[in-house]
């Protein structure tokens, strides 16, 4: 009954990649790198599908990280050039490369490993990207001297590669927003509208994702800021509802979102987090089972979607491989509770 899904990214084994890191370097060069990350596509896709998964990601192995590996195969940016830049309103800094001239694709950007996602599972194939706001706070402007002039370069970009991904048989097209959670004014303002750019034309499912982050340090500690009740969906909701995009993916487990935020997305199917990204400790059943019981208190049974909290790329490879065995059965056991 209950459909699952992971939010999208997933740790890069030893082999490819620098291990529980957010923005890890390759751990080998040239050719072979290419061939190690199709290797540990199909490595995670096989997981996947073992843990029993309806909807499944390349796990982003084929992207240094979410933001970088799009912005990399795009005209205009100096990446040799990186500067610190204070992200997501100045929690942290971060090395980011710099817009310095018209944005345009140098051509295809995911190809390689959404058609190898595609040739080995008969599975729904999600594909991520991240959302033009996102990008936006995460590169340095030194050309177009309007944040949302910039945003709107970068979705047509987005769309130009979702519908050449939607042609390569994806089912699922879905923007990773965190930065709407930051700046809810201006994601209820332009942030929606950018996405609805990125995401014109497809007939495929399109999903937005909007979290608190990845379970690193800086933002752990600005979850501790945030009070007992974190509202910011608030504001964002209800602009997505009325939007074209079909799914939202919203983080639940141990977060203190108010369970009642799901009623503002009347419409669309709800992504509902039930695995925690920052924390190790692996959910029983159970606990998931309970957390999609509250929350379809606020979501009809057929639009609830069993996911993670967020991306599960700076974990142990053991963690996150057990985490996705306890999604599926506690999406097992809420299907069998609440059938
Ligand atoms: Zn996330």
């Amino acid at each position: 009954m209950f459909t699952t899904a992971i939010a999208g990214s997933l740790p890069k084994p030893a082999w490819l990649a620098e291990t529980e890191k957010l923005w890890p370097q390759w751990t080998i060069q040239g050719p072979e790198l290419q061939q190690a990350k199709a290797d540990a596509t199909l490595l995670w896709i096989k997981a996947q599908e073992d843990a029993g998964l309806d909807v499944i990601g390349d796990g982003e192995q084929a992207r240094q990280h979410f933001v970088h590996g799009f912005v990399e195969q795009v005209e205009g940016i100096d990446f040799v050039n990186k500067v610190t830049m204070g992200i997501r309103n100045k929690r942290y800094d971060a090395q980011v490369p710099q817009v310095i001239a018209p944005l345009r694709l140098k051509g295809r950007v995911h190809a390689f490993e959404a058609q190898l996602a595609r040739a080995h599972t008969k599975k729904k194939l999600k594909f991520t990207l991240p959302g033009p706001m996102t990008i936006v706070d995460t590169v340095a402007d030194r050309f177009y001297g309007d944040k949302v002039k910039m945003a709107m370069a970068f979705a047509e970009l987005l769309n130009q590669e979702a519908l050449a991904l939607q042609a390569d048989g994806v089912d699922i097209i879905q923007f990773d927003e965190p930065a709407f959670n930051v700046y809810m004014d201006e994601a209820a303002d332009w942030g929606v509208k950018a996405l609805e750019v990125a995401a014109r034309g497809l007939t495929c499912t399109t999903a937005v994702h909007i979290c608190y982050g990845y379970g690193i340090e800086a933002n752990n500690n600005w979850k501790k800021t945030l009070g007992d009740e974190w509202r910011q969906y608030e504001k964002v909701f209800p602009a997505l509802a009325q939007s074209s995009i079909q799914q939202v993916s919203l983080e639940c487990m141990h977060s203190h979102v108010p369970m009642e935020m799901m009623k503002l997305l009347e419409g669309k199917d709800v992504m509902v987090g039930v695995i925690d990204v920052a924390n190790p400790a692996i959910e029983t059943p159970e606990e998931i089972a309970d957390t999609i019981g509250r929350a379809l208190q606020f979501v009809p049974k057929n639009r609830l979607i069993a996911c993670t909290n967020c991306g599960l790329a700076p974990m142990s490879r053991a963690v996150a491989e057990a985490k996705l065995k306890a999604l599926a059965e506690g999406a097992k056991l809420a299907s069998q509770r609440y059938a």
